[in-house]
């Protein structure tokens, strides 16, 4: 398996992932969607709140609020040594405290520990009037999609099958295909149509270039045929900042790999008892 990138940003990547097979692909897309742990805000102590949302409201607003994780920090609130009763491996702190007349924004989260800030200070939260005025603690722990969506690090997260396009002999190049491709993707070579430029990943597959050559009377069958590949596909992922999308990748791919080897032990284990 390979995969070679022609994105890499901290927040989004693009990038081909060759000699894999479909369900190797879809369980990579599901594992990094709902498998890979983030911080997110759990529980929230109201201390004061004569603001226009209801607390609940306002909790479920905070626990929206995406924040950087550091996965080498924090373990699971059920994992953690502490038992579960929360510590500073298994749970971050922030404090809010503001009075109006403003709107409240992510930022007005003071963290307790620096490293776990909100990735975004002006997120919204709520508008206080005069004499409106919000004070709570909130408790961020770690967990994943599978939980909640507030716990899914990323925002886009999908992949398609490589294109292969293929023209053959029969081309006269009358460019019916290249008028009817939405994606810009054909061009009009000397004897046939071809291929843009670094065009190819742009195709969708469609399949509007086929239909085109049909009827252009080419005959029974069009000159050009798109297919997917079944071992290449184009990732696109993007993280909603808590966690840099090479960390998500990596972790996904360490997630599956553990399930993979406990699958093995348990094979084993079944075929060592007959
Ligand atoms: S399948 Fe669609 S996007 Fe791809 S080349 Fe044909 S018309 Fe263009
Ligand atoms: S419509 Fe068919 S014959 Fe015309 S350029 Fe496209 S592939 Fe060639
Ligand atoms: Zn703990």
């Amino acid at each position: 398996m390979e995969i070679s990138f022609s994105r890499l940003d901290e927040d989004i990547a693009r990038f081909t992932l060759k000699d894999a097979t479909p369900a190797f692909a879809n369980t990579f897309r599901r594992t990094m969607i709902g498998e890979v742990p983030t911080l997110a805000i759990e529980d929230v102590m109201i201390y004061d709140n004569n603001s226009a949302l209801f607390d609940e409201i306002l909790s479920h607003r905070l626990g929206l609020i995406p924040i950087k994780t550091d996965l080498s920090e924090y373990v699971r609130r059920s994992e953690c040594s502490c038992g579960g009763e929360g510590c500073s491996s298994c749970q971050a702190i922030f404090t809010l405290s503001v009075e109006g007349p403003c709107m409240v924004h992510s930022g007005d989260l003071i963290p307790a520990d620096p490293k776990a800030t909100t990735v975004s200070t002006d997120i919204p939260v709520v508008k206080l009037g005069k004499d409106q005025k919000v004070v709570l603690e909130a408790r961020a722990e770690l967990n994943d999609g599978s939980e909640h969506a507030k716990w899914q690090s990323t925002l886009a997260c999908g992949y398609k099958a490589y294109p292969v396009i293929t023209i053959d002999d029969n081309c006269d190049a009358c460019g019916n295909c290249v008028e009817e491709c939405p994606r810009n993707v054909l061009k009009i070579g000397k004897k046939s149509v071809e291929i843009a430029d670094g065009k190819l990943e742009d195709c969708s597959m469609c399949r509007l270039c086929e239909k085109a050559c049909m009827a252009s009377g080419i005959g029974d069958k069009p000159a050009i045929s798109v297919k997917p590949d079944t071992e290449r596909f184009i990732f696109v992922v993007e993280s909603d900042g808590s966690l840099p999308v090479k960390d998500i990748m990596t972790s996904a791919f360490g997630i599956i790999k553990n399930k993979a080897d406990s699958l093995v032990d348990v094979l084993n284990e079944i075929s060592g008892a007959i």
